[in-house]
């Protein structure tokens, strides 16, 4: 396995100078556009690694799946129901439009930006810092990464500069999908998209989902079997934002990308999967990432369609 990580990292190297790098946060701007790395955990703990895998990056939208996971446990599904769809978009990830004009009642699902937010709400806690907290704690408990940081360069930078998002977050306060303060949430979201992980941290996530909530290697349970299914059924069918579609033809695992260049991937029943490549494409997925995942899932055969 391990010489299989190296030879296919080699391989799709050159896949990295394809992509660019997200400046429209300018803390991302500085991630090194050439990294590409990979770990993969197993249910039962196993762990293999190759390239840049121990290189920092954040965590982005892959901290929705926590939110989403974090949100399921603490509100019955019908209610959530009442907030947020869970159907694909072919829009962007930050697009109002379809706020406006789509679906004007809800967000059309918790892996883009508008339904992340609007998760967030449905977080236990008296205050939006206890809702961080509870997903940051969370975070900590799935990676087995007590000091799991918050990388406070990129944090300050999107609060500086995340108006988009509280765009749509005002916008969904004026239809009745958000009644709390528009501030206290999006900060909440801007430091969960800071965490700052590596290829281990994402694919122990991963392994957690992928063994139907058990830890790696035991038989501690962190996620109720029936939400890691609904989980995984909404990554794959909307985590790779607008190329979601596409990456079922080609990979056929439920995965997250984020802008910070990391994709989340889960071969049910077997390993998580955690690959970073900063350079993303025109979805604002990693490029070579993918490429990585293509490769992986044909030569292991993991896709589950
Ligand atoms: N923090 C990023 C944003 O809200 C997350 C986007 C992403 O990774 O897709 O724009």
């Amino acid at each position: 396995m391990q010489s299989l990580l190296y030879s296919i990292i080699e391989a799709n190297r050159s896949w990295t100078r394809q992509g660019k790098v997200a400046n429209y946060i300018p803390g991302l701007a500085k991630a090194n556009p050439e990294a590409l790395g990979i770990v993969l955990i197993t249910t039962d703990n196993q762990s293999y690694a190759a390239g840049s895998h121990e290189t920092p990056f954040t965590i982005q939208s892959i901290s929705k799946i926590l939110t989403f996971t974090c949100a399921l446990m603490d509100t019955p599904f019908a209610e959530l129901s009442k907030i947020i769809s869970l159907e694909p978009t072919s829009d962007e990830f930050n697009s109002i439009s379809s706020l406006e004009i789509k679906n004007t009642h809800k967000p059309l699902n918790p892996m883009i930006n508008s339904g992340a937010i609007a998760t967030l709400s449905l977080v236990k806690g008296d205050s939006y810092a206890e809702r961080f907290q509870r997903v940051f704690s969370f975070a900590k408990l799935l990676t087995g990464n007590e000091a799991l940081p918050l990388n406070q360069d990129v944090y300050a930078s999107e609060s500086r500069t995340g108006h988009r998002n509280r765009a749509l977050a005002y916008y969904m306060k004026s239809t009745d999908i958000i009644h709390d303060d528009v501030e206290e949430l999006v900060d909440a979201y801007f430091r969960l998209c800071s965490l700052q992980v590596t290829c281990h941290d994402i694919a122990r996530i991963g392994a957690v989902l992928a063994g139907n909530g058990l830890l790696p290697g035991s038989e501690t349970r962190v996620i109720p079997k029936d939400i890691c299914r609904i989980v995984k059924a909404v990554m794959a069918t909307c985590g790779m934002y607008n190329g979601s579609g596409l990456f079922a033809t080609s990979v056929g695992l439920p995965a997250k990308s984020g802008v910070g260049g990391g994709i989340l991937a889960v071969s049910p029943n077997r390993m998580g999967i955690g690959v970073m490549g900063p350079a993303l494409d025109e979805k604002g997925n990693s490029l070579a990432g993918i490429k990585v995942l293509e490769d992986l899932s044909k030569r292991l055969d993991l896709s589950i369609y």
